[in-house]
């Protein structure tokens, strides 16, 4: 919708409504160069439907009168429309672009630093956990062995199935594992964040004639509502399977054969005991399984003493004195 603007009379001073071509006051013509404007001290008026034109004025080259886009001729001064320069230059109020303009960079801007600070701060992690190799100086060695020692005895034990060659002696049902499953559906009330309209923001476009276009734009606000909801409530359903006690014979670990030294001559614990056993017998005895780690003493460039851990292969062939290079992060002195 179209409401109409106002012009100054330049010499009385009146704001006149543009609908009128003489100054409501003085009854001076409206100047060939008026300006339209709102003025925000008087009513909205709406134009009726059938005066609405979205067209600008056109101003006579010869009389520089203002002529509606409708006439063909210059109500002034006759003068043919095609000999027209131009038509009502419509000055936007500046305050608008001051707002905007400055702003946008400014954000793109900051956006911008925001993405080199991320990626500068990739690189410094990139670059902090880089694997650096430091030198050191090995200043001695260290080993350790142990034999783990086994014996054949009567093993109380319990299981979901009975292993072979157990002698089960008793069972019962027991709770194996749970299952969740839907107990019932509980309301709840939520908020919940909604948008709506909230009247509008009206602004006035100057259509270069007297009028100005309405321009409304919705507005909105959040509002909360609350929402009754259905929630499935679960509850953990015990699923009961067959437990089975028995007693196998088995081989146990029960003890530890272990041997350590600060030189470069490991030596496994001496034992009697064989590593297998035909047909066993309760209270027999066994070896199994054998660990051994191997580490030589490292002094870093700064002096300080870490150890590495090697292969026998690898350890054996080191020699007191013997420069090596190790993998270490850049914040740290711990071989990697
Ligand atoms: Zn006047
Ligand atoms: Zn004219």
């Amino acid at each position: 919708m179209n409401v109409w603007g106002y012009w100054k009379c330049p010499y009385c001073g009146e704001v006149v409504r543009a609908d009128h071509k003489d100054c409501t006051k003085c009854g001076a013509s409206v100047p060939n160069d008026a300006e339209f404007f709102m003025d925000p001290t008087k009513p909205i008026e709406y134009v009726d439907k059938e005066l609405e034109n979205d067209e600008a004025n056109w101003l006579c080259s010869f009389c520089r009168s203002q002529n509606p886009a409708q006439a063909e001729v210059c109500e002034n001064c006759g003068a043919l429309r095609e000999t027209a320069k131009g038509v009502y230059e419509v000055k936007e109020p500046k305050k608008e672009r001051e707002h905007e303009k400055p702003n946008k960079p400014k954000k793109k801007r900051s956006r911008l630093y925001l993405m080199a600070f991320l990626a500068l701060l990739l690189l410094f992690i990139g670059w902090l956990y880089k694997p650096v190799t430091r030198e050191g100086e090995i200043t001695g060695f260290e080993w350790d062995r142990s034999i783990t020692v086994e014996e054949y005895m009567k093993s109380r034990e319990s299981d979901w199935y009975v292993p072979n060659g157990a002698e089960v002696l008793s069972s019962s049902r027991e709770i194996r594992s749970y299952r969740r499953v839907l107990d019932h559906y509980e309301t709840k009330t939520k908020k919940v964040a909604k948008r709506v309209q909230d009247g509008y923001d009206i602004s006035y476009k100057n259509l270069g004639n007297g009028q100005f276009k309405e321009v409304k734009k919705p507005k909105y606000k959040t509002v909360y509502e609350k929402k009754t909801v259905k929630e499935p409530v679960y509850r953990q359903e015990p699923i009961y399977d067959t437990k089975y006690y028995f007693n196998i014979d088995r081989w146990k670990a029960v003890d530890s054969l272990f041997t350590s030294g600060d030189d470069q001559n490991p030596k496994w614990a001496e034992t009697d005991l064989p590593t297998s056993v035909e047909s066993p017998k309760y209270g027999d005895k066994r070896q199994a399984e054998r660990k051994e780690t191997y580490r030589a003493i490292i002094k870093d460039d700064k002096g300080n003493e870490k150890k590495v851990e090697y292969d026998y292969e690898k350890w054996k062939n080191l020699k007191v004195g013997d420069k090596i290079e190790y993998k270490t992060r850049r914040f740290s002195d711990d071989p990697l």
